[in-house]
């Protein structure tokens, strides 16, 4: 079958000197543990200048998550986990929300315009999704590919930093910790992080993973079914080397006993209710059965529809039905004859339906079959 090919960017965004759209640190951290960090740049490739802002504003909060990298490479080493940052600023393009979804290219970030993201052409959008997103996020799942071709079922971890005052309003916790279904990190995260004195613990704050723009622990985590959490600290607290090394300890010291437990490290099935991508296998396959035995079940009502009507419309009847049920039986091995394949689509031995059901053909209908079988 010819699949129309995407629409591709022809000029690749990144030149000669700009650095690699992601990084990895501790690349043979013997931890079942993958650290990620959508934000951890913020770098503008060169052709895009500084997407018309003032240079100041790309070492505020909308151009990255401040301190997230530092604490996610101290993380890698205190964990003995592999860890992959993103290379480039989020406001050229966010490695954590859907590519052309809300916030993929932000026209604005807490008040600030970005001009340079004002009127995009599609090839523009494409130029920076196969740039970073792309290489990013295939990164991720090539990692996590290699732990599973080693039969390891790895926790997902993600490294996110927030401001301390957002449109106005300030931000009481010092960490949050985000989760949607899955509880088996945040939880009891969640509650050792709690039993230190003196810390404010967000639970899906101040964002939450139910929000359904986010992209990196959605789709690894959730629902792949791989332990996970979402780690989000607050950028006052991580923007020195100290406050990043500190930080970094504590998350780890929480974490350790969380991550040694063995039992953590099973696939858990997502719920089913989002739709075919978070859809098992054998879930898939009732459904695909269930339409089809749906459809024989109408052929079967439907007797006044004649074969040679549905070969001159559709190039298909109730005989090819059965010789493509027979050909799924033999690929796997099961034989079957054609009588007995025919009978699962009739419902009765095909000379029986003949007799009872099917009509002369007229002239008409033999000059269509005639003429579409020319065609096809
Ligand atoms: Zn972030």
């Amino acid at each position: 079958m010819n699949l129309p090919s995407p629409p591709s960017a022809t000029v690749p965004l990144l030149g000669p000197d700009d650095p690699p759209a992601w990084r990895a640190v501790n690349a043979d951290g013997r931890a079942p543990v993958l650290l990620v960090c959508d934000h951890a740049g913020n770098r503008i490739p060169a052709a895009l200048g500084t997407l018309g802002l003032p240079p100041g504003e790309l070492e505020r909060h909308i151009a990255w998550d401040i301190g997230a990298a530092a604490v996610t490479e101290h993380l890698a080493t205190l964990l003995d986990a592999p860890a992959l940052l993103s290379g480039y600023s989020r406001l050229v393009l966010d490695c954590n929300r859907h590519p052309g979804g809300v916030g993929s290219i932000p026209a604005a970030s807490d008040g600030i315009a970005v001009p340079g993201n004002a009127n995009l052409s599609e090839t523009d959008r494409l130029a920076r999704v196969e740039a970073l997103f792309a290489p990013y996020q295939a990164a991720i799942a090539a990692r996590l590919a290699a732990f599973a071709a080693a039969a390891t079922v790895p926790a997902l971890i993600s490294i996110h930093s927030f401001t301390p005052a957002m449109n106005g309003r300030q931000r009481p916790w010092q960490i949050g910790i985000l989760w949607d279904e899955d509880p088996r990190v945040a939880q009891p995260l969640l509650a050792a992080l709690a039993a230190e004195s003196g810390i404010t613990v967000g639970d899906n704050e101040p964002y939450s993973a139910r929000d359904p723009h986010g992209y990196t622990t959605d789709v690894h985590g959730t629902r792949a079914g791989l332990p996970h959490v979402l780690i989000e600290i607050r950028q006052d607290l991580i923007a020195d080397a100290a406050g990043q090394r500190e930080w970094a300890g504590r998350i780890a010291a929480a974490l350790k006993p969380i991550l040694v437990d063995p039992k953590l490290y099973a696939v858990r099935k997502p719920r089913s209710s989002r739709g075919s991508e978070a859809m098992d296998d054998t879930t898939r396959t009732e459904l695909e059965a269930a339409a089809f035995r749906r459809l024989v079940q109408h052929l079967r009502e439907r007797t006044d529809v004649q074969n040679i009507d549905l070969m001159n419309l559709a190039g298909f009847c109730r005989n090819c039905l059965s010789k493509w049920y027979r050909a799924a039986a033999e690929e796997r091995g099961v034989a079957i004859t054609d009588p007995a394949a025919r009978e699962v689509v009739y419902g009765m031995p095909y000379d029986e339906w003949k007799s009872k059901h099917q009509k002369e053909a007229s002239v008409e209908q033999k000059q269509a079959f005639d003429q579409a079988h020319k065609a096809h």
